[in-house]
């Protein structure tokens, strides 16, 4: 037999999100009529926009005629780069060619990987999305986790040692926390002072509403030299079954590396398909602007309320400010399967325990569920607490 990539067989299912959906459906067996409200889900819930749909049903009869008929296009077309550019990167001076179309940040969070030699040395932050270490592994890549700690607003430290790859997620899934300018400000000198490149998952941008939290990296100085900027439009505009993301390679970071990575793309992907990008360019007309902005206060009013809840009821909880997510830390002296446990059966809810996220002392609620189950979801927990 050839031998299978060990990687991928030592990635731990004890710990992930398909473990949470299947004790969910073991627990609905067995009780089968009970109303179970999901908090867990990193899901949307909103639906594509109406201007978006309008132009990917205009695309989807392009594809009909010769004269407008589309095929392969591996790393994007013009007109949504420049779309892109022109709306979330003004006066930043990036070319269509630092700019990269794809298919999710998930794909693009491990294939940017192999653009570096196989032995850089790649950090990550705990808590984290799990993707970041699952991916790098099953790319057999060096990687190390650098523990970030509550009593620092579970913003890392800066590492004595030397890393050449830092995954940073900001807005953060799970802790729902952003890095403010300064904060950010301090990585972009650690990663100049030690020639690192930083790969930066944006893709919560969209909730951003702090003032002193920059919207793209690139906002602070220094960051075009090192930061590669990986965003979606699966957050911002309910793409998550449609498929749409981007990326920015700063022509700055390293001589020809876009006409390197262009080899690359050409050899390893053929692109994301022309009708999510032609809905994605429609992202940005006024009009889909106007109805995402109130998608987006729906999620925000919807976690803001869970946040009140569980500060109400005496729990420590960060986020839910510029992301739909909150980060809440057990009160009970138990770890976080065991709150998952205790959250399923006596209220019918589920939460994501910490432990999938690298800490075991807490638990991730979201806000991107429906207002109804959420609001019912409170009143479940305010009950149980408050009893
Ligand atoms: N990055 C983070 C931090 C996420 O939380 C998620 C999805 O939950 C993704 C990336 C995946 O994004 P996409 O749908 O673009 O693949």
């Amino acid at each position: 037999m050839v031998k299978i990539n060990k990687q991928i067989i030592k990635i731990n299912e004890e710990n992930a999100f398909s473990n949470v959906s299947k004790l969910v459906d073991e627990y609905k067996q067995k009780h089968p009529d009970c109303d179970i409200i999901s908090l867990g889900v990193g899901d949307v819930t909103r639906p594509i926009v109406m201007p978006v749909i309008e132009a990917m049903h205009k695309a989807v009869d392009d594809l009909a005629s010769e004269e407008t008929f589309k095929g392969y296009n591996a790393d994007g077309y013009d007109f949504l780069k420049t779309t892109i550019l022109h709306n979330n990167y003004k006066d930043l001076g990036f070319t269509n060619e630092e700019i990269h179309i794809s298919n999710g940040t998930k794909t693009d969070a491990t294939s940017i990987l192999e653009l570096f030699d196989i032995n850089t040395k790649i950090c990550v932050t705990n808590a984290m999305y799990p993707v970041y270490m699952n991916g790098a592994n099953i790319l057999n890549r060096k990687i190390a986790i650098l523990n970030a700690k509550e009593e620092n607003n579970f913003i890392p430290n800066l590492p004595k040692e030397k890393y050449d790859i830092i995954y940073i997620c900001s807005p953060s899934n799970p802790t729902g926390i952003a890095y403010t300018y300064e904060e950010l400000k301090k990585w972009i000198d650690y990663a100049i002072k030690n020639k690192s490149i930083i790969l930066y998952d944006n893709v919560y941008a969209s909730f951003i509403s702090s003032k002193n939290v920059p919207k793209t990296i690139y906002e602070i100085d220094g960051a075009k030299q090192v930061a590669i900027e990986m965003n979606s439009f699966s957050k911002m505009a309910s793409f998550t079954g449609l498929r749409c993301s981007y990326y920015i390679i700063p022509n700055e970071i390293y001589k020809d590396i876009n006409k390197i990575w262009k080899k690359r793309i050409t050899n390893r992907f053929n692109g994301t398909d022309y009708i999510a990008e032609r809905g994605a360019e429609a992202v940005y007309l006024p009009e889909s602007q106007a109805l995402i902005k109130e998608n987006m206060l729906y999620y925000k009013e919807s976690i803001k309320r869970l946040k009140e809840c569980f500060i109400r009821l005496g729990f420590t909880v960060y986020g839910g400010i510029d992301a739909p997510y909150i980060w809440v830390k057990i009160k009970e002296n138990i770890k976080s399967w065991e709150l998952f446990d205790l959250y399923l059966e006596k209220l019918n809810i589920i939460i994501i325990p910490g432990i999938i996220f690298g800490n075991d002392n807490y638990f991730r609620v979201s806000g991107l569920g429906k207002r109804s189950d959420i609001d019912k979801a409170i009143e479940r927990i305010m009950k149980y607490y408050e009893k």
